[in-house]
């Protein structure tokens, strides 16, 4: 990372660590969708395939040493990164979706039989949601839903007491919402869910880990799921951290080369944590370049992304707030919320506000944001969504603000 202390902001020096937005005048307002990389992760990625390139845990010679060192390597970071105790809980995935289907396949398959219940919100985004529906339809199990109220912009979390039962085998919910920003209190819902039952407990983290300090070992939770490529990392590499035990528990979710330890024509013996979850050969590459992006969080520090991303958050709830024929939806107030704002234009539909923006140089996302139940339940087909990370700038919120009414003069 570029030095911090000159004359520029903090966010101008982050800035120049971004090729693709260093010195553009385009907006990136849509980093709940994808984030962009610094160089250093960029470079890091090059650094794997020009300089060590190899297999790993196979060679026995020096690059592939390096590139096995290197990979296991990222998986401490990302167990530090997360306050995880042990790194062979750490089982890298192609994305968070991904690691919640190998729950729900692995976990799913063993534990959750005919008449068992499977706890979501209807705040879920479909990654945490379909793959439930489709264990339920295999096992002949029930999903139930904790409401989701549009006044506060909250799952109704009282009503655990009513959904929860000695047939819960599940409770699965977002640290915070993809649509609307909102900040789930993990540590109080998980210690209403263990008085209540003895459901495991999945965590959605992809909007969470990013933006937020997490900590697997305080918070009590049974899994944690989240993807790279939404904290600067690359794509195709997503993580799946659950209590050793656990996974002990848990068969395979696939077989073939690196997951075993002995193969006959009999049968197999499972390779220890975390490669039995880790069949053929993994994205040591893309894992590696994460480690790199854990690094620059780090040195960015958690302290700045809050406090940066709150500023950002709060100016745009105000401005957007004082604003004629514009709706915002989720909760009131900055601090119950990370940087994602979700609006709509009266009269005019999400996607021409998306398409005009971007003519207007920023870009954000529009539609249901795989969130159709939410949506449902806010009584609308989708928002415009501006979201933001550590290198935005207040100067690209305004330019957020100053293009909606050019938008809404051509609807008027
Ligand atoms: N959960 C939430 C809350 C998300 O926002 C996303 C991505 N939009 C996912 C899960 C799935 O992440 P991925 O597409 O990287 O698997």
């Amino acid at each position: 990372m570029s030095k911090l202390d000159g004359t520029l902001s903090r966010v101008e020096e982050i800035r120049k660590d971004f090729p693709l937005i260093c010195g553009s005048p385009f907006a990136y307002l849509d980093n709940a969708a994808t984030t962009q990389k610094p160089q250093v992760v960029i470079d890091a990625l090059t650094e794997v395939y020009r300089r060590y390139n190899a297999n790993v845990h196979r060679g026995v010679y020096e690059i592939s040493e390096r590139a096995t060192e290197a990979y296991e390597g990222a998986r401490s970071k990302t167990a530090n990164f997360i306050g995880a105790q042990d790194s062979a809980s750490i089982i890298f995935t192609k994305n968070a979706t991904e690691a919640i289907n190998l729950v729900a396949y692995a976990w799913g398959e063993r534990f959750v039989g005919a008449d068992d219940e499977i706890v979501l919100t209807e705040m879920e985004h479909h990654s945490n949601i379909v793959p439930w529906q489709l264990l339920a339809r295999r096992r002949g199990a029930k999903v139930k839903f904790v409401p989701f109220e549009p006044a506060t912009g909250k799952p109704l979390w009282g009503e655990l007491k009513n959904l929860l039962n000695n047939r819960t085998k599940l409770v699965a919910f977002s640290h915070v919402s993809n649509s609307l920003g909102t900040i789930n209190p993990v540590p109080e819902i998980i210690r209403d869910i263990r008085r209540l039952s003895t459901a495991r407990v999945l965590v959605d983290g992809a909007q969470g880990v990013p933006h937020l300090p997490v900590h697997v070992g305080e918070w009590d939770c049974d899994f944690l799921a989240f993807s790279a490529h939404k904290m600067l990392g690359p794509t195709g590499i997503g993580v799946l951290w659950a209590k050793k035990e656990v996974l002990e528990s848990m068969d395979p979710f696939l077989g073939g080369g690196d997951m075993i330890k002995e193969v006959s024509l009999d049968g197999a013996k499972w390779n220890d944590l975390p490669w039995k979850f880790e069949a053929g050969t993994p994205n040591y590459a893309d894992a590696i370049a994460f480690g790199a992006a854990l690094d620059y969080l780090n040195r960015v520090g958690s302290d700045y992304i809050w406090r940066h991303e709150q500023e950002l958050t709060a100016a745009t709830l105000e401005w957007l707030g004082k604003m004629p024929g514009v709706a915002l939806y989720g909760t009131k107030t900055a601090p119950e919320r990370c940087g994602v704002v979700s609006f709509n234009l009266k009269g005019v539909h999400p996607h021409d506000a998306g398409t005009l923006l971007a003519r207007e140089g920023i870009a954000v996302r529009v539609g249901h944001h795989c969130n159709m139940p939410l949506m449902k339940r806010l009584g609308i087909m989708g928002t415009t969504r501006a979201s933001f990370y550590i290198y935005n700038t207040l100067r690209e919120v305004e330019a957020l603000v100053e293009a909606i009414p050019k938008v809404q003069r051509i609807f008027a």
